[in-house]
């Protein structure tokens, strides 16, 4: 298969895409997608900041929406708090934030489109079960790995009800797409996910889903977030063509790490970013411009928030003018 193409739309091009956009046919719309299982920490803070800035100096709209579909992993109040930490740094968006929670009927009727072309079957394969397929079949995983799903419960017609639903995917479905900051990417779903789940036994939506209706939905152009997430997209870009939506531009940022070299997290005890006085605002901002790797932006002591983010702002312009997107080809 060529580059930038899909088995389930031939027309699929994100070369075109991008040539519409640099004419300006579509405004850029971004988002910050948090999960309120915490308060942001430098992590999630860096990855918020690099979206906002994305979005500004293409002079586009930035969006927030709570990522709370996994109802029972949310902790109480985190959503209002990630609000509240936003804002303090400055980050403001520019339409009333949505939760994911109160949208399940629009994620059914995007499921209920796949059940009609037959692109969902039922499935009940436990971890362990799937486990030891794979264990039989010679493919060994690490115990925190997502297990490439083997098709056990294909062929079986299993009800809808009670089952996880799994997307079929097509032979040869190999997903190409290019990132704006890490360049062409490739993904091989069958061997390297199998059919994945869209709605799990006990009837909640997926992320894959969710994020995929909302983007659509909500009309995202860019979407700009951490490189944990980078192995989703081809599973994503998979389910826009088979919803026949458009695929956004993709830019994954870099990762911010502990001393042990894992990822800042919840699980890590990531200590939530503190917003009670400038100087550790900016501070903290400092700190999440280097991970981002845009140049000193190290301001006078009386600067304020707003300063602080116009003059980034012009950085993020700087680096965006200096081909950091040349890697895109088309
Ligand atoms: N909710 C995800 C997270 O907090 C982000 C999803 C996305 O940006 O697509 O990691």
């Amino acid at each position: 298969m060529s580059p930038m193409t899909h088995p389930l739309n031939p027309q699929f091009n994100q070369g075109t895409r991008l040539k519409e956009d640099q004419k300006g046919h579509k405004p850029y719309r971004g988002r910050f997608a948090p999960s309120p299982t915490g308060a942001l920490h430098l992590g999630s803070l860096t990855t918020a900041l690099g979206s906002w800035l994305d979005a500004r100096a293409h002079d586009g709209r930035w969006l927030v929406r709570i990522e709370d579909v996994d109802t029972p992993r949310t902790a109480p109040g985190a959503d209002q708090l990630i609000l509240e930490q936003l804002k303090a740094y400055g980050l403001e968006w520019d339409e009333e934030p949505t939760w994911q929670s109160k949208r399940t009927s629009v994620y059914q009727k995007g499921l209920d489109q796949l059940i009609t072309k037959d692109l969902i079957y039922g499935c009940q394969c436990s971890r362990k079960q799937i486990e030891d397929v794979l264990h039989q079949a010679g493919i060994s995983m690490s115990p925190n790995q997502e297990l490439i799903y083997p098709g056990t419960c294909r062929e079986q017609h299993l009800s809808f009800e009670n089952h996880a639903l799994r997307m079929r995917l097509p032979e040869n479905c190999v997903i190409d797409f290019v990132d704006q900051g890490l360049g062409k990417q490739s993904q091989d779903l069958n061997h390297q996910v199998g059919d994945f789940v869209l709605r799990r036994a006990d009837g909640l939506f997926t992320y894959q889903l969710a994020v995929v209706v909302d983007d659509q939905a909500q009309g995202v152009t860019h979407v700009v977030r951490g490189a944990d997430l980078l192995s989703n997209t081809a599973r994503q870009i998979h389910l826009q063509c088979a919803l026949g939506y458009e695929t956004p531009h993709y830019l994954h940022l870099p990762l911010v790490t502990n001393t042990a070299g894992e990822k800042l997290s919840k699980q890590t005890q990531a200590a939530a970013i503190e917003m009670h006085s400038r100087e550790i605002i900016l501070a903290t901002l400092n700190r999440a411009a280097h991970y981002l790797g845009i140049a000193d932006t190290t301001l006078a002591h009386q600067t304020s928030v707003a300063q602080w983010l116009g003059v980034a702002t012009e950085r993020w312009k700087d680096r965006l003018a200096k081909g950091w997107v040349a890697k895109v080809t088309c």
